[in-house]
C-alpha cells in the first residue's frame, strides 16, 4: 500500500532489552517528526507492554517477543508480542489497579498507561498460547501548521 512503511524486530524477554526496544521504536517513529512528548509517550507504552510480557507473559523465562511497528499517513501502530501464559480476562486485566503480581509491587497500571498514551489499545489473548497488545496513535494532531500565507 502506498504510504505505509514497516519494521519488525525479535528479541530475547530479558529485561535488559526493554531499552533497546523501546529506543528502536522511538528511532522508527522520528520519520513521522514527533514531537519530544509524542516520542514519550510511545516509549512509555512499548515499555509497559514489553514489560509485561516480560513479566507476566513468560514469568522471567527467557523467550521471544515480537514487536511489529507500521506507519501510514500520520498513525503510528505498534503490536507487541509474546508466545507466553495469555490473559483469562482481558477486561479485568485492563481495569486500572488490577494486577496478579501485588506481591511483586505491582501496581496494576501498565495499561492504564497505555491506554492513556496512546490513542488506541487493543489486547488479544488466548491462555497458553500468548497475548498480542495493538496500539496506535496520530502523530502530530496538535501541531499547528503555519502556511507562507498566514506568517
Ligand atoms: P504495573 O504495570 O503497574 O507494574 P501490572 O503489570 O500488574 O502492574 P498491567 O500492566 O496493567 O499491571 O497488567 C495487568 C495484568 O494483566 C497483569 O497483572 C497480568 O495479570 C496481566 N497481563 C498483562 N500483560 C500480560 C501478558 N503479556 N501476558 C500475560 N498476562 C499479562
Ligand atoms: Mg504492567
Amino acid at each position: 500500500m502506498k504510504n505505509t512503511n514497516e519494521m519488525e524486530i525479535r528479541f530475547d524477554s530479558r529485561s535488559e532489552n526493554e531499552g533497546f526496544a523501546r529506543v528502536t521504536v522511538a528511532a522508527f517513529m522520528t520519520q513521522l517528526n514527533p514531537t519530544v512528548e509524542e516520542v514519550a509517550d510511545v516509549k512509555t507504552a512499548v515499555s509497559e507492554a514489553v514489560t509485561n510480557a516480560i513479566i507476566h507473559g513468560y514469568d522471567q523465562e527467557v523467550k521471544k517477543i515480537h514487536i511489529r511497528c507500521r506507519i501510514r499517513e500520520n498513525i503510528f501502530f505498534v503490536e507487541v508480542s509474546d508466545t507466553g501464559r495469555g490473559i483469562e480476562n482481558i477486561e479485568e486485566a485492563m481495569r486500572p489497579m488490577f494486577t496478579t503480581r501485588p506481591e511483586q509491587e505491582r501496581s496494576g497500571m501498565g495499561f492504564a498507561f497505555m491506554e492513556a498514551f496512546m490513542d488506541q489499545v487493543e489486547v488479544e489473548s488466548e491462555p497458553g498460547k500468548g497475548t498480542t497488545v495493538k496500539m496506535q496513535k496520530a502523530i502530530g494532531k496538535g501541531r499547528e501548521i503555519w502556511t507562507t500565507q498566514s506568517l
